[in-house]
């Protein structure tokens, strides 16, 4: 029940244990053609989304080397544990980065931001759509309509790790120049591949970068594309079960993953407050849930015991948070049952743990058991 990596449906399961084939194969090229269709209609952008064989901080990487050079301003917001990750790596490349600190748990302030980008032409502004180590959400939208008002050139990078697959996102629709994301978390694969897709506008800024890295080179991805074929050996049993997982997550039915995990996130929530526990996020997303643990109980030990007599994992806070918060993810196949054993658990550990709190684990059960009726189950293909 983390944030990622999540649990992978039955039919991914099988199809990583498939055979594998050569990635120059008529066979294979069958299916990059086909899930490069597909990424499209997830990341929804006319736009080719590229993928490398990387964890996700590989294409918030790549981002960088392939529409940046040493010397560009960039404006980066950081409002946790993924945005000081960005930061620090435009600073590695050289680039000239202004941080607007935004406190934990809370998004970004659209006044603020505005005075920074008036005060300095940027090259480019970063942001999480979910700054997943405080399941908080930044208004992306907004964003982006402030930065098209105010400065024509300026790319706006997103990091929709957490956020594509989970809410919405529409790349071309809103105008986003660099959009990321990663397998462990909405996509239902194991860690091991990531995503990019750059905007015409990041194409054109591409053109005048010197290219820093053989590997993660989009260049290079774009002429292999052409031919059917990945730059390096493709990830292939990863891409075969993309193929598959794009049919949940793409097209038509890219809206019931949403909802999904919106129902997922509401009735964590809901919970969660049933329970004597608060909502740390002030813009909480749909992707995870931050908990406040009760005072008299410590997060790291309530967290240890749910995995360790439980067996149900979830995460806890980082850095300041330690201790401090739980963090309920609601991406991947999540199964109404999940729902109702976690609460059930969450309210043994921590009557465990001498909390003395008001509803019993099976009155939890039955709450998160009515807060779902009605709502479409996840169900295996
Ligand atoms: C998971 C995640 C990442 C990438 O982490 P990797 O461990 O490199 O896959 C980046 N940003 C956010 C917001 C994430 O949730």
């Amino acid at each position: 029940m983390t944030p990622g990596p999540v649990p992978l449906p039955p039919e991914v399961r099988e199809i990583l244990s498939q055979a594998m084939i050569h990635h120059r194969t008529p066979e294979f090229e069958r299916v990059l053609k086909s899930v490069s269709q597909k990424l499209k209609t997830t990341f929804l952008t006319e736009q080719t989304v590229f993928m490398h064989a990387s964890t996700g901080s590989g294409a918030m990487e790549s981002a960088i080397v392939n529409t940046l050079n040493p010397g560009d301003k960039i404006l980066a917001l950081v409002s946790g544990k993924f945005g000081e990750r960005w930061r620090d790596m435009a600073r590695r490349h050289g680039c000239s980065v202004t941080e607007l600190g935004v406190p934990w748990g809370e998004s970004v302030s659209l006044e603020q931001l505005e005075i920074e980008i008036k005060k300095t032409s940027f090259d480019a502004v970063f942001v999480q759509a979910c700054e997943t180590s405080t399941a908080t959400v930044h208004p992306v939208r907004q964003i982006a309509e402030l930065i098209r008002r105010t400065s024509s050139n300026t790319l706006l990078f997103v990091d929709a790790i957490t956020a594509i697959g989970a809410m919405p996102l529409p790349m071309d629709e809103w105008d986003l120049d660099v959009v990321v994301s990663g397998s462990q978390k909405a996509f239902m694969l194991p860690t091991g591949l990531s995503f990019i897709a750059l905007s015409e506008r990041a194409w054109k800024k591409n053109a005048s970068v010197v290219p820093t890295s053989m590997y993660f080179d989009l260049r290079g991805e774009k002429k292999a594309l052409e031919k059917g074929e990945t730059h390096f050996s493709s990830v292939v049993p990863f891409i075969r079960a993309l193929d598959t997982v794009l049919d949940r997550l793409g097209g038509t039915n890219l809206s019931r993953a949403i909802e999904r995990s919106q129902r997922l996130a509401d009735v964590t929530r809901s919970a969660g407050e049933k329970l004597g526990f608060q909502i740390f996020s002030k813009a909480p997303s749909s992707s995870v849930t931050a908990l406040v643990v009760p005072a008299h109980i410590d997060g790291v030990v309530l967290r240890d015991r749910l995995e360790s007599e439980y067996n149900i994992t979830v995460m806890g806070g980082q850095d300041q948070l330690k201790g401090k918060i739980i963090r309920i993810g609601h991406l991947g196949f999540i199964t109404n049952d999940d729902m109702v054993g976690t609460f059930d658990c969450l309210t043994r550990a921590a009557i465990d743990l001498g909390g003395a709190l008001n509803p019993t684990p099976e009155a939890m059960a039955q709450f998160v058991k009515d807060a779902l009726a009605g709502s479409e189950e996840i169900k295996a293909i």
